[in-house]
């Protein structure tokens, strides 16, 4: 469930939406994590960055990231079966589904999941994280 493609136009859009300067560096990065790469780690984007933006530094790759994901364009994942954390364009809820032989993890829409939870106590909950792990089939 990715997001639509954005054009490069819409990307300087979107950041000037959020308040965001649309520098070149902000929004080829933003073209890599919002439409070609598949929840990269920062280090993934430092290596696509070194390959198509030899001058970019670990730093500007980290503060994109981190700037993308305070405004909300991109979320931060964090899953039990890897230390790294992994950036999400899907902003919207979703669970995840991690395929155990390759790592690779999918989007899993919350309408194909049932979650009920029956707390004895007084907690509200804020959220439920549900993170399905076995083999893809097909
Ligand atoms: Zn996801």
């Amino acid at each position: 469930m990715k997001t639509v493609c954005l054009t490069p136009q819409e990307i300087e859009k979107a950041l000037i939406d959020k308040g965001v300067q649309p520098t070149a560096q902000r929004i080829a990065i933003c073209r890599y994590v919002l439409c070609e790469a598949d929840h990269p780690t920062a280090e993934q984007v430092k290596e696509w960055a070194d390959k198509n933006f030899p001058k970019m530094s670990l730093a500007t790759v980290y503060n994109t990231l981190n700037t993308l994901v305070d405004v909300e364009l991109l979320s931060e994942v964090k899953l039990p079966h890897s230390d790294k954390v992994m950036y999400d364009n899907n902003i919207h809820k979703h669970y995840h589904f991690i395929d155990e032989e390759s790592g690779k993890l999918y989007d899993i829409d919350p309408d194909e999941v049932e979650v009920s939870a029956r707390l004895k106590r007084k907690f509200k909950i804020r959220d439920i994280k549900v993170v399905l792990r076995g083999k893809v089939t097909g």
